[in-house]
């Protein structure tokens, strides 16, 4: 039986112990499970260090990324097992050095089943996941019986490797959730059918599971809520299923929101802050063990108020551990106010796992390069300036300064944060105001001297050790005919200096500024991000209980737009096809609910009184006028680089960084990237 610790605290609850029996979790936050790919490196100094820290950063429990139990259920070929003597030995490393540091940490055992990017990938039934290009092998009874015991033996290894527990991956659609449902369970055997035959192999797992560890051993089973896919899991069947958890003898069950494959975003930045934890309440007191609810849950006050509120026992916060390892040291130590935000925008983290690369953390660069990118104190002590306060050079100055260096930092703005002023405007990202004050906290805590307001020349530069330039871009001239008129904005008009804009818009250029202003301009009033009634209308999400998988029967129903938006581009290509790679189709989504016309291929020939002209082709055929009251320039930009030539001209030595470097394809998670890189071998 567990029970409430108590502790003295702005976070009673988030900071209370969790007595499992056997065994004391010293507070309610679980790092959720992330794909790293650190794993895969077969660098395990680099994995147990990255764990490490985070077990220094007084994390209750943490939970691998997803280690597959055999070749066929691994995520992809040549993705992390835990089959073998030398896997354990290998993992020995791990938990080892997490214990030093006093933390504790369950391995998660993840069966992809039909997700699996592998052609011997299995399944309950033949039935092809829309997002992956291999059609699943049915399983015949000695199949099935083989992933069992797989599952069950990968659990004993790792208790050998030193875990403190393991975590059944059963939500997200992977493999053990498409035996529950009929959407991929055409089964008539023991395994199909009713939906006692269905959860059957769940449950099998979880005994021989238990069988395989003995009684003293954490089990956690995610268990998938909400499932947000066709013919899902009911709320009744969840129930039932949690119940049967526990029985089969799960220690805890965690929350799973969501298939892989669902088009209702679960994570993005403009998913309302713990958005699902309302239906992780509902199993609360269905059972007797502890319940953890995730998904957006990104700073102590959140889940203190998620755990206070009877949502759970236990809060899972997975990504906010990359953008801080001390997240909880912080929130015990009176420090929360500086605890990095993880602003939810995958750019550095899924969006780096779904494309091969390892993972890393916008905010935080140095996630999971902790043992490459350091910040040792510097053998001499310099005197630094750095121009411009956007994102490159605060990453810059608080690197520099963690190294000892004095920093004077200048922007001829009177806020610090540059286009991160901007981002922030966009319904869907307020986080970004979140990460603007972050950075003003640490500014101050780590007496960086801020001039604001100053418009920097060469001339003031003399007499620094080290300056850095900074300063940004500008936007793109695009020598449009009439781009003078009246009727034509640019970007930072209309995000910055508010400029009023009329009913009908076309904007120029669809890369991710002109995607987010189009978003900007369909909205009124509050943001549904800020809304939960509101954002669960307008992607058709609703109570489990009442239909099934949480999908709303008459579908999305967005507010309408506030204004008729056409959207253009000269490519051919589908518009947002560069956006991030696990955010692009939630923008596209977003702007077709809002009827935001998408034209591609375009010639710009002239803007007038009654809007923007185009032709199509390189004949310049089919000439077309998109009517509009306001044309707003979204034409990308370039290097802001009147000061670094100056300084160049005047032969001042300088580091130019950002988007005054280099302009294209620039972005936020680049320009921290850089200055702190910079900042390490200053
Ligand atoms: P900037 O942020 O441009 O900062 C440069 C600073 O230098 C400015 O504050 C400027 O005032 C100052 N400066 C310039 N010249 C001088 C001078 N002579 N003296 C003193 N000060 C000077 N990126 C992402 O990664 N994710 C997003 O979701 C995202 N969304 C965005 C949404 C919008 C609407 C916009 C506009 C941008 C977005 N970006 C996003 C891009 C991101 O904000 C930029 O890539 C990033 O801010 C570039 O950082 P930087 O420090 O190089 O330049
Ligand atoms: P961008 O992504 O480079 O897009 C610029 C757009 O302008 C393109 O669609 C391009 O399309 C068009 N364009 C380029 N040259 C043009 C010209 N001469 N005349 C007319 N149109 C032209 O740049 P951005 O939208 O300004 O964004 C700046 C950076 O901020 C980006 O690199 C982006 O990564 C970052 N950002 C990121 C996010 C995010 O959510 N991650 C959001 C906002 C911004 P065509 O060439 O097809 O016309
Ligand atoms: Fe959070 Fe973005 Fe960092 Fe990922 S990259 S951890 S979403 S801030």
């Amino acid at each position: 039986m567990y029970k409430m610790g108590s502790t003295m605290s702005d976070y009673p609850h988030l900071l209370a112990p969790l007595d499992l029996g056997f065994t004391t979790l010293k507070n309610r936050v679980l790092m959720g499970s992330m794909h790293t790919g650190l794993e895969e490196t077969k660098d395990w100094n680099r994995v147990a260090e990255f764990y490490a820290e985070r077990a220094r950063g007084e994390v209750g429990l943490m939970v691998t990324g997803g280690i597959g139990p055999n070749a066929e259920g691994s995520v992809a070929f040549g993705a992390a097992e835990m089959t073998s003597e030398e896997d354990v030995a290998n993992h020995s490393i791990v938990t080892k050095r997490v214990h030093d540091a006093g933390g504790k940490i369950a391995m998660q055992i993840l069966h992809a089943g039909r997700y699996a990017y592998n052609p011997a990938c299995v399944a309950p039934s033949p039935v092809k996941s829309p997002i992956s290009p291999f059609p699943p092998a049915e399983l015949d009874e000695e199949g099935i019986q083989k992933q069992i015991n797989d599952i069950a033996a990968t659990a004993a290894r790792a208790q050998q490797a030193g875990y403190d527990g393991v975590e059944i991956m059963g939500s997200e659609g992977y493999f053990l959730n498409q035996f529950l449902v009929t959407h991929t369970n055409k089964r008539t055997d023991q395994w199909g059918g009713s939906y006692e035959n269905r959860m059957r192999l769940p449950i099998e797992v979880i005994k021989r599971t238990r069988a395989a560890v003995g009684e003293n051993f954490i089990i956690i089973y995610r268990l998938s809520m909400i499932d947000l896919i066709p013919n899902g899991s009911t709320f009744d069947e969840v129930i039932q299923l949690a119940k049967e958890v526990e029985k089969a003898g799960a220690t805890i069950i965690n929350t799973g929101i969501g298939w892989h494959e669902a088009r209702i975003p679960t994570i993005a930045t403009s998913v309302p802050r713990a958005a699902f934890s309302w239906i992780t309440k509902k199993l609360m007191g269905q059972v007797n063990i502890p319940v953890i609810t995730s998904n957006r849950i990104n700073t102590p006050e959140v889940g203190e108020e998620v755990l206070a509120t009877g949502c759970a026992d236990m809060v899972s916060m997975a990504r906010p551990m990359l953008a801080d390892a001390h997240f909880v040291s912080k929130a015990m130590n009176g420090k929360a106010n500086q605890i990095a935000p993880c602003i939810a925008c995958n750019q550095a983290c899924l969006d780096h796992t779904f494309g091969g690369k390892i993972s890393s953390c916008l905010v935080n660069p140095r996630a999971c390069y902790e043992t490459e990118l350091t910040l040792p104190v510097a053998t001499v002590k310099k005197n630094i300036a750095i121009v411009g306060a956007g994102p490159a050079g605060l990453a810059t100055a608080m690197a520099a300064v963690e190294r000892g260096h004095t920093i004077t930092i200048f922007d001829k703005s009177d806020e610090i944060g540059g286009q991160l002023n901007m981002a922030k405007q966009v319904p869907g990202k307020e986080e970004f105001w979140g990460l603007v004050d972050w950075y003003r906290t640490m500014i101050a805590e780590m007496g960086i001297k801020t001039e604001l307001g100053r418009t920097v020349v060469a001339d003031d530069l003399t007499g620094y050790d080290e300056v850095i330039v900074a300063t940004g871009v500008l936007p793109r001239d695009t020598d449009i005919p009439g781009q003078d008129g009246d009727n034509v904005l640019s970007y930072i008009d209309v995000l910055r200096h508010k400029a009023p804009v009329g009913k009908r818009v076309t904007v120029i250029g669809a890369g991710g500024i002109g995607f987010d202003v189009s978003e900007f301009l369909a909205h009124e009033g509050d943001s549904p991000t800020e809304n939960l009634p509101a954002w669960m209308r307008e992607w058709g999400v609703t109570d489990p209980s009442e239909h099934r998988g949480g999908l709303a029967p008459e579908g999305p129903q967005p507010e309408p737009a506030a204004r008729e938006i056409t959207l253009v581009q000269r490519k051919t290509e589908k518009h947002g096809k560069r956006l991030g790679k696990t955010t692009g189709w939630i923008h596209r989504a977003a702007l077709k609910m809002k009827e935001v016309n998408f034209v591609g291929g375009v010639n710009y020939e002239r803007i007038d009184e009654k809007g923007l002209h185009v032709s199509f082709g390189e004949a310049h055929e089919n000439p077309t006028l998109i009517d509009a009251d306001t044309i707003v320039m979204c034409a990308g930009q370039v290097p802001e680089r009147s000061l670094a030539d100056a300084l160049e001209a005047k032969g001042i030595a300088c580091h130019v960084i950002g988007g005054a470097d280099v302009a294209s394809e620039l972005d936020a998670k680049r320009a921290i990237d850089q200055g702190t890189r910079l900042a390490a071998t200053l």
